[in-house]
């Protein structure tokens, strides 16, 4: 579990200011959900919060620590995309221990983890399958999989069902709520669709042109929109 706390962070891209001074505080075990329009900075945000992009100017601290002083590797966050690419020759057990063993976690420690993670995702049966043999909706719980293995501090999630067809959306909806529910880590999960938004969501974030237009509950949100950007994109279903 972990706090996530962002001091007038910005982001430019060249000449072009793209994240123009955020601030927010996610509490340990929250589920905080970015949603916004396409290209109004939530992947940038997310990016600079795991340590992937350089942060222009101001900073994130994971409990008190700034990521960009930390390695990444030793950040303890785990980013789940919406290409889930898997390694196309091993099978569903190796993708998910790969990464664990490649940090010198002990065969047994990682076969543990495994196994727990398979069990909490309902991926004991297809342990021994390739990617190839898998739906789009199992090779996303596969990507999944992999990212709680490493135990991360937080989990960030970057519009993960995107790919996948409208019915499998609402079951993967369910698992990750579920998930959060079991883990009780911080999750920070980005989507431009706005029903994930208010099912999931403790606090949702409305970010609209690098800005942040509000942050509050589904209900704040829904019932006490600060605008009418807000209020069309939280009342509108898409
Ligand atoms: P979102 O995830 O909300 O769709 P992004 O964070 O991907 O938005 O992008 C925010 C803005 O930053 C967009 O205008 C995008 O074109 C720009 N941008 C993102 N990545 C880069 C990059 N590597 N180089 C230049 N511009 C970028
Ligand atoms: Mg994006």
């Amino acid at each position: 579990m972990s706090e996530i706390s962002l001091k007038g962070v910005r982001k430019s891209f060249g000449q072009t200011e793209v994240v123009h001074g955020v601030d927010l505080e996610i509490a340990s075990g929250e589920f905080c959900v970015f949603v916004g329009p396409s290209g109004c900075g939530k992947s940038t945000l997310l990016r600079m919060i795991a340590g992937l992009e350089d942060i222009s100017a101001g900073s994130v601290s994971i409990d008190g620590d700034m990521v960009n002083e930390v390695e990444p590797s030793a950040r303890g966050l785990s980013m789940v995309f919406q290409s889930y690419a898997l390694y196309p020759h091993m099978s569903v057990r190796d993708n998910m221990s790969f990464g664990l063993r490649m940090t010198g976690t002990p065969k047994a420690e990682v076969a543990r983890r495994v196994t727990e993670a398979a069990r909490i995702l309902q991926l004991e049966p297809l342990l021994a399958r390739k990617p190839s043999q898998l739906s789009g909706g199992q090779r996303q719980r596969v990507a999944i999989g992999r990212a709680i293995v490493r135990q991360p501090k937080a989990f960030l999630f970057d519009e993960p069902l995107s790919n996948l067809d409208a019915e499998l959306r609402v079951a993967m909806r369910v698992e990750i709520a579920k998930l959060h529910q079991d883990l009780k880590s911080t999750m920070i999960y980005v989507t431009h669709d706005q029903v994930e938004a208010m099912t999931l969501a403790d606090r949702i974030v409305v970010l609209r042109a690098g800005r942040i237009e509000q942050v509050g509950t589904p209900v704040e949100l829904y019932s006490d929109p600060a605008n009418l950007f807000v209020a069309g994109f939280i009342g509108s279903p898409r």
